[in-house]
C-alpha cells in the first residue's frame, strides 16, 4: 500500500552538512531503487521483521473462532466521493466519507481512507500476497485506520494498532467485474484526479467474506511501517482480461515513475514513459508469525 510521508534527511558528506527537505525518497518498482533496495532506502522500516507481504500457506493456518464477520457501515451518503488518481505507483481512490469498517477479530473501529492495487504483465504474477507460492493477477488493497485511538491516517501509519488492510486477490473470468468497470473506464485519464461513482467499499469483497487469513504486518511500500493488521481473503473476485490490460497500460516517467503522465491516446507521445506494472513487492519472510484463519477446514 502507498503512503506519503514528509521527511527530513540529514546527509553527512565531507564533513559538510546538507539538510534535505522532501517528501520522500524516490523509489519504484523497478532495479535501481525497487524492492531489493528498499532495505537499504528505509532501514529502519523496511528491514524489519514483521514485513509484508507473505506466503500464506492455508495448511499451515490456525483457526480462530474470534476472527467473526466484517461489520461495514459504508453506505454512499451525500457528500461522499471517490476520487481515482494514478500515484505512480499505482491506480489508487481516495474515499471522502465515514466509511468504517469494525469486528472481524478488529479490537477498534476502522475508517477506509482509499483503495488501490498491485497487477502483473502477465497472468501469473501481480498480487502481493501469494498462496502456495501462486500468484493472482491483481491484488486490491482496501485501506483502513483505527478513528478510535487515533485523529488521522498519517498518525496512525506508524502505529502497530494503526492501519488493517483488507486484501482481495483477483482471477480472470470471461465476463466483466462491473463494479470495477467505472475505475477502468477512467484509467487512461488519471493524468488528472477523476471523481468516480461511490459504492460500498464492502462491495469489493469476495463470495465467502467470511472465510480469510490474518497476520500482523506492513505497509507494502516504502516506508514499510509494521502497523498493518493484515485480512487477506480466501476466496477471490474476478476481473476479465481486457480490463486488467486497461490497468497494465497506465503510464508512469521513466525516470521519476513518480509522475503520473498523460494516455498517449490524449495526444502525448511516449517519449521517456513506461508503463506501469508488475508494482508488487516479493513475498517477506514470516520470521515466526503464525496465520490465523476464520474458518474450520
Ligand atoms: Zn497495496
Amino acid at each position: 500500500m502507498e503512503l506519503k510521508a514528509i521527511i527530513v534527511i540529514l546527509l553527512l558528506k565531507n564533513n559538510c552538512q546538507i539538510i534535505l527537505a522532501s517528501t520522500g525518497i524516490h523509489w519504484s518498482y523497478g532495479d535501481n531503487d525497487g524492492p531489493e533496495k528498499w532495505p537499504e532506502l528505509f532501514p529502519n522500516m523496511c528491514a524489519g521483521v514483521k514485513q509484508s507481504p507473505i506466503d500464506i500457506q492455508p495448511f499451515d493456518t490456525v483457526y480462530n473462532k474470534r476472527l467473526t464477520n466484517f461489520g461495514f457501515n459504508d453506505s454512499p451518503e451525500e457528500g461522499t466521493k471517490f476520487i481515482a488518481h494514478n500515484n505512480g505507483h499505482s491506480i489508487q481512490v481516495d474515499t471522502e466519507g465515514k466509511f468504517l469498517l469494525e469486528y472481524g477479530g478488529l479490537h477498534y473501529k476502522y475508517r477506509i481512507s482509499q483503495f488501490h492495487f498491485h497487477w502483473g504483465n502477465a497472468n501469473e504474477i501481480g498480487s502481493e500476497h501469494t498462496i502456495n507460492g501462486t500468484a493472482a493477477p491483481m491484488e486490491m488493497h482496501i485501506v483502513s485506520w483505527n478513528v478510535n485511538k487515533y485523529s488521522s491516517m498519517a498518525e496512525a501509519a506508524t502505529k502497530s494498532d494503526g492501519l488493517a488492510v483488507l486484501g482481495i486477490l483477483y482471477r480472470v473470468s470471461n465476463s466483466n467485474n462491473q463494479l470495477l468497470e467505472p475505475l477502468v473506464q477512467v484509467i487512461p485519464k488519471l493524468n488528472n484526479n477523476v471523481e468516480i461513482p461511490v459504492v460500498s467499499p464492502s462491495a469489493f469483497l469476495p463470495n465467502s467474506p467470511e472465510k480469510y487469513y490474518r497476520y500482523h504486518g506492513s505497509l507494502t511500500t516504502p516506508r514499510c511501517y509494521e502497523s498493518v493488521t493484515w485480512t487477506v481473503f480466501k476466496e477471490r473476485q474476478t476481473i476479465t482480461e481486457s480490463q486488467l490490460n486497461v490497468f497494465r497500460q497506465t503510464l508512469v516517467s521513466h525516470t521519476t515513475k513518480a509522475k503520473p503522465i498523460p494516455h498517449p491516446a490524449e495526444g502525448i507521445n511516449g517519449e521517456g514513459l513506461e508503463h506501469l506494472v508488475n508494482n508488487f513487492r516479493p513475498v517477506q519472510p514470516l520470521n515466526g508469525r503464525v496465520i490465523q484463519r476464520s474458518y474450520k477446514v
